[in-house]
């Protein structure tokens, strides 16, 4: 039987900012679905996020002291079972009742304690994995950990370690300085940490790792290239040999316009109806002109500039002159909370912009949508497009990283499941919303569309093979 344990600093649906939570939320029990016989188990912090209906569920495991540095902290340690995973909580108060996920000061020290905790539990718990997969920036030291610390230990020896990137542009980095004062790492190791002068937890759990993947094939030549990579191009041009990409998929379940009890009509390509009066019904909320015949346009991203808002900023005036609504739900850079705010009251009959960070309305925006607009400067591989596809929300989207991987343009020999674009401009995204608008007038075509593109298969499925391939050949 294999034994995994996956470390990550989000989950859905415990608490989330982004893609990681959908992914951590959802891919250890296709894992488990593809391999009845895994034992696969989550650990993340304990969030004051994380509600009390949640926390109602859970069972006290232990209570212990983490060290980290020169600091004995106290490590408490909550479980529950979720889709037939276990979720293990890694409890916290000093560093994760913070009211937000990520964003403060000491961001770098409440993670290197949540991968410290990660290593030094596996004896109280009785569970060393054959595999410890680390996701992302904030769960890479539990990598360098252990290879580091503890990889002449017995029992630790024998784990294999799997690193992924989500997005590369969030490293954990900070001064050298502080390595042995924040990690409790000996200078020995400043080898594996520096990287441009700098302590770098992502290159040390790239370095340390197995295996590294991420989270889309496109993605993983991408980040080769100084364009992408965020300057870790050199360090994975030299583990090139051990690193992969995996497209993601998304929970159908969780996301399932057929049973999604947000919205105010549930639909499914069998029966499209509903998502007519879901449409109706966020017109109405939203205050905006209740009218069928033009088509919605919906983004709902993180307002951070690698998500394209540069070229939407650039072309958002111009579409506003066509015959469409446009609704935006995000938070992120003031800069552009500032800017889409500031449109929304431009232009009262045709655009909402929505600045918070709300699931629930999420759904119903997916449902209500009729295009769904994600031009990414870059692109790790993007969930949005494939939920949005699953409401039947017709995807435009920039040619870049996952979003190449899983949106064809409707001009392909296939005629495609979405409408594509590759120069990063704002008249470029322009001309391809337009041609989607365009292609909305004719009802018959567009209808054919939205049931091609609620058809296609963006589930776990796939990719649960291919990551459990990925675990076989380390053996
Ligand atoms: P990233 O991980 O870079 O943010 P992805 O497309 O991979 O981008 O995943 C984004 C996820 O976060 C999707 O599930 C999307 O619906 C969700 N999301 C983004 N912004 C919001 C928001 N403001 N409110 C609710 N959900 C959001």
């Amino acid at each position: 039987m294999k034994k995994i344990l996956f470390a990550a600093s989000e989950a859905l649906p415990f608490a989330a900012s982004g893609g990681l939570g959908d992914v951590i939320g959802s891919l250890p029990a296709a894992i488990k679905q593809a391999d009845k016989d895994c034992d696969i188990r989550v650990i993340m912090p304990l969030y004051d996020k994380v509600t009390d209906k949640t926390r109602a569920r859970m069972e006290k495991v232990l209570e212990t002291t983490v060290e980290l540095g020169w600091r004995k902290q106290y490590c408490g340690l909550y479980s529950l079972v979720e889709n037939g995973v276990t979720y293990y909580f890694i409890d916290n108060e000093f560093y994760y009742r913070r009211g937000a996920l990520y964003g403060a000061g000491d961001d770098l020290e409440r993670f290197a304690f949540f991968c410290k905790a990660v290593v030094d539990l596996l004896p109280l718990i009785d569970f060393y994995p054959d595999y410890l997969h680390a996701h992302d920036w904030q769960a890479a030291m539990a990598v360098v950990y252990l290879k580091c610390l503890y990889g002449n230990t017995e029992k630790y020896r024998d784990i294999k370690a799997v690193f992924t990137i989500h997005n590369i542009q969030y490293q954990g980095m900070g001064d050298m300085y502080n390595m042995g004062d924040l990690l409790g790492l000996h200078e020995k190791f400043a080898p594996v940490l520096e990287f441009g002068g700098c302590m770098n937890f992502m290159k040390g759990a790239i370095v340390c790792a197995d295996m590294v993947s991420t989270v889309s094939p496109t993605y993983a030549n991408e980040i080769l290239s100084p364009e992408y990579s965020h300057g870790l191009h050199p360090i994975l041009e030299m583990c090139k040999g051990k690193l992969t990409g995996i497209l993601n998929g998304i929970d159908r379940e969780y996301y399932n316009p057929a049973k999604d009890c947000e919205l105010v009509k549930n639909f499914s390509y069998m029966r499209a109806g509903g998502k007519k009066e879901c449409k109706k019904f966020l017109q109405e909320y939203l205050n905006l002109p209740v009218k069928e015949d033009v088509p919605m346009v919906i983004m709902i991203t993180r307002l951070v500039s690698h998500k394209g808002l540069d070229i939407v900023k650039e072309s958002l005036y111009s579409l506003l002159e066509e015959n469409l609504q446009f609704v935006l739900l995000g938070t992120g850079d003031y800069e552009y909370e500032r800017f889409f705010d500031e449109a929304a009251r431009r232009f009262p009959e045709k655009m909402r912009t929505l600045l918070k960070y709300d699931k629930e309305l999420s759904k119903r925006i997916y449902a209500a949508g009729d295009i769904f607009l994600m031009p990414s400067l870059s692109e790790p591989c993007g969930l949005a497009q494939m939920i949005a596809s699953r409401y039947g929300t017709v995807p435009v989207v920039r040619e870049t990283g996952g979003l190449y991987d899983s949106i064809r343009d409707y001009g392909w020999p296939d005629g495609g499941n979405g409408f594509t674009f590759a120069p990063y401009s704002g008249m470029e995204l322009y001309n391809a919303v337009k041609r989607a608008v365009n292609l909305y007038e004719d009802k018959a075509a567009w209808e054919k569309l939205v049931l091609k593109v609620m058809r296609y298969d963006f589930s776990w499925k796939k990719s649960a093979k291919l990551y459990i391939q990925m675990y076989e050949r380390l053996n």
